[in-house]
């Protein structure tokens, strides 16, 4: 089984959609780390520019001030973005103010120690993108900038074609690829993660016959409506009539195509509510939003296309419909549309009944 899951999420493109899905959870999910890597990124600036405006000799100027403004402010904007595509574009304009800033203390120091204090640089910010949640244009992007604001070549008197220049451009591919390569990789088995339990999840939550909400999944909705309520609401259980002859006379396959037909009449009929198959030929709906009467016709009117489906194996269904008051639990609810449907089944099938305290005393 396992396999087969594995096998079917590999052959698919993880399509555009579930893409965007991923991204904004990516992105939800390490947003307090963004800002941990934002707020660093600015104190370990700030201490090298002390370090080279008091000990370096340059004085501490209304640059640093501007920049420690521009990053501060940038980081509070990061406190409030919401959406991914908006952190995509905020980072860049990150990586440009703190290469700008880098630049500036670098320029601070002697000329020959500039190139080796450049490329610390650009490898510092390049691995803390590629572990940032941003898209690929945005990561791409970011890449650039970085190696055009700290050029090695750039003010500081190597070309490219001495000694020094030559093992540097090397060490630019060799860096550069490496970042790409385990930023794409990572990226990949990140999304492959997120698709593989997004799979799984539904799977866990859905009958895999009839392919509707199975018990697990009714039992939490019903749960959380339940708590939420403000006014009366009810629950339906449906159990189909005389369905071991079904089996018994035309076989277990048969039976199963009934099961998913009645499975869609309930999901082609209430798909405003909670519906579920709770197991073997029994299913759920929850009604809330609903009155008595509202209840009663949407329960009438599923027995009715039931049984004027009148396919190959026609079948009908009983109901027993209970009220779910302020203050009932689940189980109590279930109980009391339990004792219904056993009323409406012995009082001749194909029918609903409504639960009263007097099925409760006959049970
Ligand atoms: P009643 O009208 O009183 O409900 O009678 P019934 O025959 O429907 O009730 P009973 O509970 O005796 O039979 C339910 C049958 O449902 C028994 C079981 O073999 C069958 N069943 C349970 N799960 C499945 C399934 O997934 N597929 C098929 N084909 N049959 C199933
Ligand atoms: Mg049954
Ligand atoms: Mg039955």
């Amino acid at each position: 089984m396992f396999k087969t899951i594995e096998t079917h999420v590999r052959k698919q493109v993880a399509p555009a959609a579930l893409r965007a899905e991923f991204r904004q959870h990516e992105f939800e999910t390490m947003r307090p780390f963004c800002l941990l890597v934002f707020c660093l990124s600015i104190l370990i600036w700030l201490v090298f520019d002390l370090i080279v405006s008091f000990l370096g000799g340059q004085g501490f100027t209304w640059l640093s001030y501007l920049f420690i403004t521009l990053l501060g402010s940038l980081t509070v904007v990061l406190r409030f973005t919401r959406r991914s595509h908006h952190f995509d574009v905020l980072n860049l304009l990150f990586i440009t103010a703190i290469t700008l800033g880098m630049r500036l203390v670098i320029e601070g120091i002697p000329v020959a120690l500039r190139p080796v204090w450049l490329v610390l640089g650009v490898s510092t910010v390049l691995y803390a993108v590629s572990v940032l949640p941003v898209r690929r244009w945005s990561f791409f992007c970011a890449m650039a900038i970085t190696w055009v604001v700290l050029n090695p070549f750039y003010h500081t008197r190597i070309g490219p074609d001495e000694l020094e220049g030559a093992m540097l451009i090397s060490y630019a591919v060799f860096l550069s690829g490496l970042v790409i390569y385990s930023y794409l990789q990572m990226r990949k088995a990140k999304l492959h993660n997120f698709y593989l339990s997004k799979v799984l999840l539904d799977q866990a939550y859905v009958d895999a016959l009839t392919e509707i909400p199975n018990r697990r999944s009714f039992m939490v909705q019903a749960d959380r409506q339940l708590r939420l309520a403000t006014a009366e609401q009810y629950l339906a259980m449906i159990d189909i009539d005389n369905f071991k002859r079904v089996n018994d006379r035309f076989g277990h396959d048969v039976g199963d195509e009934v099961l998913k037909r009645v499975a869609l009449h309930i999901k082609a009929s209430m798909a405003d509510y909670a519906f579920a198959r709770l197991g073997g030929e029994e299913f759920a709906i929850f009604f809330q939003g609903l009155d008595q009467q509202g209840a009663e016709q949407r329960v009438a009117a599923l027995c009715q296309r039931v049984r004027e489906d009148v396919g190959e194996h026609p079948v009908t269904v009983s109901i027993g419909l209970a009220r779910v008051g302020q203050g009932d639990s689940l189980t109590t609810a279930l109980v009391r549309a339990d004792q219904a449907l056993y009323a409406a089944k012995h009082s001749g099938k194909d029918r609903f009944v409504l639960w009263s305290a007097r099925l409760a005393d006959q049970g």
